[in-house]
């Protein structure tokens, strides 16, 4: 372990660090509490032995310090002093070491300390690594929770929860929130044409050509099987038809070629609105999207229409 021992006394330190270190321990020395303090901010210093009396910062006040601050370890920290009296320990104790000894300790007795000392930072260890751990996987899994596992781009649930701050945002800064809801057209026939893995590798590609095609900071969701919706914050109405119209030509001009070498002909109609004018919640909004793809795929499909 690596082992700070404070105190101000040479010859005290001296035989508490030799001590220390035939146990096999790494020690540095502090010749004061301040010392101390700024050894333990700038080296990993697992375990502090400190005396009470020091100038500047005496060893409960270190403690102290250490407690009060927010470290990326847990120190543990013991006092070893010649003050014997009840009172003592229990301030000591009290300040937030995790052990109390009394001078002159017996090198036995130091060294099943800071045996414990060990095992407990080892279960910390242990129980940080756990953690961390967990963490990563809450992480994960929230992502998971919010995007589509084939295409990778959000949800519905990734949109709910990204696109009501949208929404909330637009209406507080007054700027216009365009969406614009994409079905492919006739897609059924690609599955029956070609099966259901092709059809897949299909939908990735119409989400890649989507992406590509807008501004980084739009919300791409896979709305349903092979229905997207693309929210433009900032966009008005004209702009937002604009786009979509755009995002069709894309999906219609970049060929997917299957394995077998065969170009797939890919058409979409969108549906597209705008939140400018009339205060609307995102189901309200996606309502009026929807209306509007449906007047464009009653229109003939592969083209855009607006509401
Ligand atoms: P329309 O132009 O009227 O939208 O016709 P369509 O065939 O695209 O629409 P329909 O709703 O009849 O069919 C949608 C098709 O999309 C049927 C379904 O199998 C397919 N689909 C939905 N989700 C997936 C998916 O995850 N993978 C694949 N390969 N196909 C999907
Ligand atoms: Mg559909
Ligand atoms: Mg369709």
């Amino acid at each position: 372990m690596n082992i700070l021992v404070a105190d101000d006394d040479p010859i005290g330190q001296q035989v508490i660090s030799a001590t220390v270190r035939s146990f096999g321990h790494h020690v540095c020395e502090a010749v004061d509490g301040l010392d101390a303090w700024e050894r333990i901010q700038t080296e990993s210093i697992q375990l502090v032995i400190t005396d009470w009396q020091m100038p500047g910062l005496d060893g409960p006040a270190l403690v102290h310090r250490i407690r009060a601050t927010e470290l990326d370890r847990y120190i543990y920290c013991i006092i070893l002093t010649v003050r014997d009296g009840q009172n003592d320990r229990v301030h000591g104790l009290n300040a937030g070491a995790d052990d109390y000894l009394v001078k002159p300790v017996n090198p036995n007795e130091l060294r099943a300390r800071i045996d414990i000392a060990a095992r407990i930072l080892g279960l910390e260890q242990q129980l940080r690594a756990a953690n961390d751990q967990l963490r990563t996987l809450a992480s994960d899994l929230h992502h998971q929770m919010l995007h589509d596992p084939l295409t990778g781009l959000l949800n519905r649930q990734g949109l709910y929860e990204y696109g009501e701050l949208e929404i909330e945002r637009a209406e507080r800064m007054h700027y216009a929130l365009g969406l614009a809801m994409l079905d492919l057209d006739h897609f059924k026939d690609i599955n029956d044409q070609y099966g259901h893995a092709i059809g897949d590798q299909a939908l990735v590609h119409v989400s890649n050509q989507i992406r590509a095609t807008v501004r980084p900071y739009d919300l791409v969701v896979r709305w349903g099987g092979e229905e997207f919706l693309i929210l433009m914050p900032g966009i008005d109405l004209n702009e937002s038809c604009r786009i979509a119209e755009r995002v069709r030509i894309q999906i219609t001009n970049s060929a997917f070629l299957t394995l077998r070498g065969e170009a797939l002909c890919l058409k979409a109609s969108l549906g597209v609105t705008n939140a400018s004018s009339i205060v609307l919640d995102l189901n309200g909004l996606i309502a009026k999207a929807d209306e509007a793809l449906y007047v464009a795929k009653r229109a003939g499909r592969n083209q855009i229409a607006w509401s």
